[in-house]
């Protein structure tokens, strides 16, 4: 029998076990008999040390020259890298996606850090002119302090690191809380820093549930900032616990529209809808999860769409050839079986509907890819968020009724249009309510230069992150008049 290895947090440069004594079991979805770690299961007083030494170090931190700082960024994304596959191979493990996948989000977590390493060199303020020729006046863009992040499960180590490499590039502390269900991705990532010599206290993390370290990691009186990913009810409730002196960043849940019109190309379309609705098992927050399709060519995409899905293979990311891995979370299996059994109410169930209990699959989270066609525009399918599996076909009468469906959610995440119509193509991008918006490209998938966010209820109308934009969060701005 393999010994389970317990994982500690690590606050003020030091690993240490939670004052709590207690510790939780992260399993792997793939196969729930086996647990890939055990973790600190941290209550309010190590939120609040990981808080106080965070605020310790900041001062120190902010006068480090930025080379330094951006150094230090560099270091870890060479570790990042130098352990991509092992690390890869525990993502997998926690969270269910495929391995080659998990290897990429390593990649690209080292290459955010490098953006920022070099991106941050360069952020500066502006001079004014003034009437006063004995004056200058002129603004000094700084950091704000200690910085709370708290990210998802299903990209545990890309976005953790698009929101952890500009706040201490910029020269702010972070507390991180990685989520729950997917710890270790985020520890790999707090080992490669700290694996780069940051300061002690600069970089804080801390694993336990929401309930037990959230109040303090949204409401101390130290943090400045807090920048959130995952649902917009959590979302929600830490922007309205947050103080109006702490600013907060919050990128929410989605119900992403892809579109497809007559005169589309069904096989692209039909690709597209695939690899954007169950790639990650449908787990992405830009993940396609419904399919606006003209009535023409309706009964042909529906079709081609199940033939496709139905020869998708499911299994463990551990394996070659699997296309869908397994649920992340017994909670997540719970809500994709609970809408699957809406859907099988509100509309047609064309093809997939159920738990995989055989075989490889029979300790694990999986479903199979389920499609619904003729889904009416009010059903829970077609508003609610799944994040499963499960995507909605919903049937338009052109373009314009496509673009009213779509833009009827609260959500505004990502959306999508398959045509070659180049006039087409401008007139989605402006008339689409949606922060990332692509065009016979999948809903899902962005760049770590360009800024991230959605609109609606996606996403905080604050700031945007990723790219130079992602910078903005992390930085106050000074006036300074100065006369001689
Ligand atoms: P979640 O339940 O909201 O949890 C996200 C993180 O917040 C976890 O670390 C969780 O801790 C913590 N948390 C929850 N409530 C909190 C509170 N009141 N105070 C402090 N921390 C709190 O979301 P999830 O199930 O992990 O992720 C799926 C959701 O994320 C989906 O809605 C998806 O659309 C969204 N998402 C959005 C984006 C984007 O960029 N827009 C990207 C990815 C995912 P515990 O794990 O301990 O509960």
């Amino acid at each position: 029998m393999t010994t389970v290895p317990t994982f500690q947090n690590y606050i003020d440069g030091e690993w240490s076990a939670s004052l709590t004594g207690a510790t939780f079991d992260n399993v792997n979805p793939a196969d729930t008999r086996d647990v890939v770690g055990r973790f600190q299961a941290s209550g309010e007083a190590d939120a609040l040390a990981a808080v106080r030494a965070a605020a310790a170090a900041f001062g120190a931190w902010k006068r480090l020259a930025p080379g330094a700082r951006a150094k230090i960024l560099l270091d870890a994304a060479a570790y990042l890298e130098r352990h991509a596959a092992r690390f890869g191979e525990e993502l997998t493990r926690e969270e269910g996606k495929q391995k080659a996948l998990a290897k990429d989000e390593f990649m690209r977590a080292a290459q955010t850090l490098r953006f920022y390493a070099v991106e941050a060199q360069s952020f500066g303020g502006e001079t004014f002119p003034g009437d006063d020729a004995g004056m200058d006046v002129y603004t000094l863009r700084e950091p704000l302090g200690v910085v709370t992040v708290i990210s998802p499960w299903n990209f545990p180590v890309s976005i953790p690191a698009r929101k952890i490499a500009p706040a201490l590039v910029c020269g702010n502390t972070v507390v991180f809380k990685p989520a729950s269900d997917a710890p270790l991705s985020g520890l790999r990532l707090t080992e490669a820093f700290v694996e780069a010599g940051i300061p002690k206290g600069v970089l804080n993390f801390v694993t336990g549930s929401a309930s037990a370290v959230g109040p303090v990691l949204v409401g101390a009186r130290e943090v400045r900032a807090i920048s959130f990913t995952g649902s917009t009810a959590a979302g929600e409730q830490i922007h309205r616990a947050a103080s109006l002196s702490t600013r907060t960043q919050m990128e929410l849940g989605g119900k992403n529209p892809l579109i497809v019109l007559d005169a589309s190309d069904i096989e692209r379309a039909v690709d597209l809808t695939i690899k954007g609705g169950f790639s990650l098992a449908g787990q992405a927050c830009t993940g396609t999860s419904r399919v606006l399709v003209t009535r023409g060519i309706r009964a042909a995409f529906v079709e081609r769409l199940a033939a496709k899905t139905a020869a998708l293979v499911v299994g463990s990311g551990m394996q070659a050839g699997v296309d869908v891995g397994p649920l992340a979370t017994a909670g997540q299996l719970r809500t994709v079986l609970d809408y699957i059994e809406t859907g099988k109410r509100e509309a047609t169930l064309v093809c997939g509907g159920e738990r995989i209990m055989q075989g490889d699959c029979a300790h694990g989270y999986f479903v199979m890819p389920t499609i619904f066609a003729g889904v009416p525009r009010d059903a829970r399918i077609a508003r609610e968020e799944i994040f499963g599996p499960v995507i909605a076909v919903i049937d338009v009468d052109g373009y314009d009724d496509a673009i009213a469906v779509a833009n009827d959610s609260e959500y505004g995440l990502a959306a999508a249009l398959v045509t070659q119509d180049a006039r087409l193509m401008h007139r989605f991008a402006s008339d689409i309510e949606a922060g990332t918006v692509k065009i016979n490209r999948t809903t899902t998938g962005n760049l770590v230069n360009a800024p991230f966010g959605g609109l609606k209820r996606s996403s905080t109308a604050t700031f945007r992150e990723s790219g130079r934009d992602g910078l903005d969060f992390y930085l106050q701005t000074k006036t300074v008049y100065r006369g001689v």
